[in-house]
């Protein structure tokens, strides 16, 4: 607690340095886009009210079932509608062409709007950071011009009566049971519809050829053929819920349930059982290296003030993922001043053509509890930050891609 305090105050010492020369400072990016300049808003972001979110072990084994609508991060989503999943190019890394891997999802449904009674955003990306750096450049592209990605960003809403879910509260007591089965999905990711059947047992389903073939050199070679056996003499066929089978796979990440704290009441006392070492806020020598890194670093950096003003934010609760806001005020914390996007690098909503609003931001600290490691070519993002269409609009499409924002940490900046 008093490191922590030792550490704010260098904090605050940095961030009062003088900065004549911020605006010249500033890079460009990759000449594209106008910086906006939300300094002089940081007084009325403070009030907005922002839910924080952080990761915790599931409690129960049925916490994260569809039927729960839950927030969570890794392993697999919990689709919403569980039929209809988004298909075909959607669910790939435009840059790779690899199926794209579940982050996370946060529930967050809009009680003023009837045909979103249930709400949830969510997050893929491909695990690559090869291809999240081309994904870099690829975001600032305008309309029309179509960016390849490698993270994307879905919404799924449904209205209180819905074919999906009973239209009562589920009871949370592992008796809650969803109206019907969903999609079968693949074998191996678990994540992406199984739509490619395997033609020797024509059990196993696969979202595509790729994860056809790991599986494939994983195991189901030989499983694939006891399956066949054993199909004959069984003559009941197996009608068991193809949803809930068991993911071949393991590369996916660990699997946590995000729980909320209003950022208000997060206290200091929170950082004391914090076990985040990684963090600017965390206790002793480490802190003192890591601020006078922080220091040397950010030596006429334009983007220092942004950088510890972002810390000693995020110091109050070191430990979150996730902040989450969606007020019209509301603005993403950056961590850098330099490449953020201005209003017109934000596309509008390619359903309802209006515009899209800030939603949420995701924070690196969520890599540290998937285990990423901190080598030079390991995935890692300062912020991703997710915009979603402002009126969040209806229409026939039940996942609509909307769109996320990402900022790297730079070379110099010590994020994680
Ligand atoms: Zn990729
Ligand atoms: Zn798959
Ligand atoms: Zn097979
Ligand atoms: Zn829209």
């Amino acid at each position: 607690m008093s490191n922590g305090g030792v550490s704010l105050e260098k904090l605050r010492a940095l961030q009062i340095t003088p900065l004549e020369d911020e605006e010249d400072d500033e890079p460009q990016g990759n000449g594209v886009g106008d910086i906006i300049d939300d300094d002089d808003d940081e007084e009325e972001e403070e009030l907005v009210p922002v839910t924080l979110g952080f990761v915790e072990k599931p409690k129960n084994r049925w916490s994260l079932l569809r039927q729960l609508f839950p927030s969570k991060a890794g392993g697999v989503p919990s689709w919403l509608n569980p039929i209809n999943l988004p298909y075909g190019r959607s669910c790939q890394c435009d840059i790779c062409g690899q199926p794209l891997q579940f982050l996370l999802q946060v529930y967050a449904p809009l009680p003023e709007k009837e045909s979103a009674f249930h709400r949830t955003l969510f997050v893929f990306m491909c695990p690559s950071m090869v291809c999240l750096l081309q994904d870099q450049h690829e975001q600032w592209k305008r309309q029309p011009e179509k960016a390849s990605r490698s993270v994307k960003i879905f919404r799924c809403q449904l209205a209180r009566s819905n074919s999906f879910y009973s239209s009562d509260a589920p009871r949370c007591d592992g008796t809650d049971k969803p109206s019907g089965i969903g999609a079968a999905l693949c074998n191996w990711c678990g994540t992406w519809k199984g739509d490619k059947i395997c033609t020797s047992c024509r059990r196993a389903r696969y979202c595509s050829e790729k994860h056809q073939a790991m599986h494939w050199m994983s195991g189901h070679k030989i499983e694939c053929q006891q399956m066949s056996i054993s199909q004959s003499c069984n003559t009941s066929p197996t009608s068991s819920s193809a949803e809930t089978r068991k993911v071949a796979s393991n590369t996916q990440w660990p699997e946590y349930e995000i729980i909320n704290e209003d950022e208000c009441e997060v206290d200091m006392e929170i950082c004391e059982d914090n076990v985040y070492a990684n963090s600017l806020a965390s206790a002793g020598s480490q802190m003192d290296e890591a601020t006078k890194s922080l220091l040397d670093n950010f030596e006429g950096d334009g983007d220092r003030k942004s950088w510890a003003s972002f810390q000693e934010r995020i110091s109050k609760a070191p430990d979150q993922v996730l902040r989450y806001c969606r007020f019209e005020q509301a603005k993403p914390l950056w961590p850098m001043s330099s490449g953020r996007p201005s209003k017109t690098d934000i596309p509008t909503c390619s359903y309802c053509g209006g515009p899209r609003c800030f939603e949420f931001q995701i924070l690196p600290q969520l890599l540290y509890y998937f285990g990423v490691k901190n080598d030079v070519d390991s995935l890692d993002w300062a912020t991703i930050v997710v915009y979603a269409c402002k009126a969040s609009c209806e229409g026939s499409e039940p996942y609509k891609e909307e769109f996320g924002w990402v900022q790297l940490a730079s070379q110099s900046a010590p994020v994680r």
